[in-house]
């Protein structure tokens, strides 16, 4: 990175998080650059957790191919506890319990709600992709916990500040944005927002490297993490994405970036790793890189 913008805590713990949906792409290469290269610059560690809270879309064979597809290219993490072979969210389900009890006891407001997600875009005019903040439709209505309803979180009107690691001085207003944070969706599964910030708090996470387009979920992170106890934020680096030429970012089904793929096609890890640093400009050409060489390709000394 060529300027970090603030002081990065030293001997982090951070964590490589990927959502077995998919297969590992360049996406998540690049991710694994950021991840390894901040931690070991900063004599830091990294710990993997496999985040499978949705499980209509998480797949056990994703996770061993994921597994399977990192060891090859190199990135080695620090066991979480004695999870074996990786840290999963599915297998820890009485702590997202815990943590939403604390809320409760705590006498926040969470409220069940049977808007589907066209209800909700419905009631706001957005381009495509844009989010809607919930207009808090259930939020009053005293609904009872049943099978299709989801459970939502008031969040506090204002503004949470934070000092990306790159980007710098930012103010996001979470109730502004969303509305009210969704916990738990309508399959009754935890969602991302609610598992990541309950995981962050108790797996000691004090740096948090992830890609530009979690950036939106920072600040209601923060907030939650604060409502469950956490004393002070972990402090966030997010970085840039590849792009297709068209501007869209990578995704699990673009089948040309993913890593088994190219794998498959004779690449070798570091052939892999080095264009994965170049499409996202960390170098000015293709050349080969090892992951032993990630700190030196992220950090990069004036
Ligand atoms: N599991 C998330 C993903 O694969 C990453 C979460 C995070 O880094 O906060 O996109």
């Amino acid at each position: 990175m060529a300027s970090l913008r603030r002081r990065l805590p030293a001997r982090p713990r951070t964590r490589f998080a990927p959502s077995p949906t998919g297969f590992l792409h360049l996406g998540h290469v690049v991710n694994a650059l950021y991840v390894w290269g901040l931690a070991r610059a900063l004599g830091g560690e990294v710990v993997l957790r496999i985040e499978d809270h949705d499980r209509a879309r998480c797949r056990p064979a994703y996770v061993e191919a994921i597994l399977d597809d990192l060891a090859w290219l190199g990135f080695e993490a620090t066991p979480l506890l004695d999870a074996q072979p990786a840290w999963r969210q599915s297998a820890h389900t009485p702590a997202y319990d815990d943590a939403l009890a604390q809320l409760r006891a705590q006498g926040h407001a969470l409220f069940w709600c049977e808007c589907s997600r066209r209800d909700i875009q419905a009631t706001a005019p957005a381009p495509a992709g844009a989010e809607v903040p919930y207009p808090m439709t259930c939020a009053a209505r005293g609904l009872a916990q049943a099978p299709g309803r989801s459970l939502r979180l008031a969040l506090g009107e204002g503004c949470e500040t934070f000092d990306d690691g790159r980007l710098g001085l930012q103010a996001q207003a979470p109730r502004a944005q969303c509305g009210a944070l969704l916990l738990v969706d309508r399959d009754a599964c935890w969602t991302y927002q609610f598992a990541v910030t309950v995981d962050d708090l108790r797996h000691d996470i004090d740096l948090v490297v992830r890609g530009e387009d979690l950036l939106d979920s920072t600040g209601r992170q923060i907030q939650l993490g604060r409502l469950l106890g956490r004393p002070a934020p972990a402090v966030f680096v997010h970085h840039p994405l590849i792009r297709h030429a068209h501007g869209d970012k990578l995704s699990k089904s673009n089948r040309d970036t993913g890593v088994g793929d190219l794998r498959r096609a004779g690449w070798s890890p570091a052939r892999v790793i080095g264009h994965a640093a170049w499409r996202v400009g960390l170098t000015p050409d293709e050349a080969p890189h090892a992951a032993a060489e990630a700190a030196s390709l992220v950090v990069q000394t004036p």
